[in-house]
């Protein structure tokens, strides 16, 4: 509720009144709200509220995948984060134990040498398991030949990445921050990554040496107030190292803010430990970007990961790639946006899927991209809807693209077009 000085002023009167018993008109204008004058022993006696309902640690769609296939596992494997990495699904052979693939897969496993590597860990596979071929999940992280069709335009390094690195790993395109790699290393690789020349390559360690470069770099130039760490995947780091980082960058005092970019909690919702979440509070104020697709992704494993996350005092938002036969309409969009809300995560960005080589398969058109913006804005909470942008190609970095609400001008007023395509006028301030 917005609290006017208005009416600020009246609820003033009003507990005034309360002790000289005045009755003047003004406040007589509204009646007084039921406090005033009711102790607590007048109000009914409250009924306590059920028990929140713990999150269980596996779903049903886990648990079902988990006795099918890894039947010799234990639950506290299962939940182990390490135990899922070292039992990722890396080859053809090992992933037609669980899907049936189509020729185009088969093909992009057999024939060629996919610029990016396969990897999936067996909870994403459990969310995979006995859907169709076209499934949107599935289509994230299973590769096609279509990843072998390139298109004028696309390009390894789309978004110029490598020019503005002056140190390895370490990409400082805007005045005030920069993106620090900190590994090549994913949990599950997506197949429509920005990064697919670098990620699961093998080549961009932890290494101390090289880490130590991009702290120095950080310390020389005091406008840098603020980190992201991305990579790669950086919570696929053990605590001890992740707080190695976190500490380091800590220690250097014009940096406000550190962020880590993450599909952690999509993937392998097992890595946030309380353990890690304990660790990572030390080093507020620390933000996360997660990365959601999709609302399938949503599980209640997920949830919990988030929760424990928002629990910590880690401000979530989220960012989602627009991907065409994914998540490319309006009612998947949406459902997306709400969960993200209910795991208290802020919407972030939706990114213009990035002219990466090989990506044409996953690409839609920016009219998409504002069509969706447009079956949103006015139809959710504004708090559901995040900023589309285009990150240009070449490092001009990010670009808000939004659909036309204002119409131009008619004398002295702006013309508006609101969600309902109807048209208001404002009269604007000469
Ligand atoms: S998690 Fe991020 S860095 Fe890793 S493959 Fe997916 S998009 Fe790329």
């Amino acid at each position: 509720m917005r609290l006017t000085t208005r009416r600020f002023v009246h609820l003033k009167k009003v507990s005034e009144v309360k002790c000289s018993t005045d009755t003047s008109s003004e406040v007589e204008e509204e009646p007084p709200s039921r406090s005033v004058g009711v102790t607590i022993s007048d109000l009914p006696a409250l009924k306590a509220l059920p028990p929140v309902k713990p999150l269980s640690s596996t779903s049903r769609t886990a648990r079902k995948f988990k006795q099918t296939y890894f039947s010799g596992i234990t639950d506290r494997q299962w939940n182990d984060w390490r135990w899922q990495i070292a039992n990722r699904v890396r080859s053809k052979d090992v992933l037609e134990k669980f899907l049936v693939l189509t020729p185009a897969e088969k093909a992009a496993l057999e024939d060629h040498q996919t610029k990016l590597p396969l990897a999936i860990t067996p909870y994403f596979l459990s969310l995979l398991a006995g859907r169709d071929t076209e499934y949107a999940l599935r289509r994230t992280v299973v590769p096609t030949v279509n990843e072998f069709i390139a298109l004028p335009g696309e390009a390894d390094d789309p978004l110029g990445e490598e020019n503005q690195s002056p140190v390895p790993g370490l990409v400082h395109r805007y005045p005030d921050r920069v993106l620090f790699l900190t590994l090549d290393f994913c949990s599950t690789y997506c197949r429509y990554c920005t990064r697919s020349r670098i990620v699961g390559h093998g080549r961009l360690f932890f290494n101390r040496r090289r880490l130590e470069q991009a702290l120095d770099y950080i310390r020389r130039t005091p406008s840098i107030r603020d980190v992201l760490l991305s990579g790669g995947d950086p919570l696929t780091l053990g605590d001890v190292r992740l707080e190695w980082l976190l500490k380091r960058l800590r220690q250097i005092e014009h940096v406000e803010i550190i962020r880590i970019g993450t599909k952690i909690p999509a993937v392998l919702p097992q890595r946030i430990t309380p353990q890690l979440v304990k660790m990572l509070r030390r080093y507020h104020p620390l933000w996360m970007s997660l990365h959601f697709t999709h609302p399938d992704e949503c599980t209640p494993e997920a949830y919990r990961a988030c929760q424990r996350l928002a629990d910590a005092g880690i401000p979530l938002g989220s960012q989602t790639v627009l991907l065409r036969g994914i998540n490319d309409s309006v009612e998947v969009m949406r459902d997306l946006l709400h969960h993200l809300l209910k795991m208290r995560v802020r919407p972030y960005y939706l990114y213009q899927c990035d002219p990466i080589t090989g990506s044409s398969h996953f690409r839609t058109s920016v009219e998409k991209g504002l069509e969706i913006i447009r079956g949103l804005r006015g139809f959710t909470s504004g708090y559901a809807i995040p900023t589309y942008v285009i990150d240009a190609p070449g490092g001009g970095g990010k670009i808000p693209l939004m659909p036309d609400y204002c119409q131009g001008r008619d004398g002295d007023s702006i013309v508006l077009r609101n969600y309902e395509e109807k048209l208001y006028r404002y009269p604007d301030a000469l």
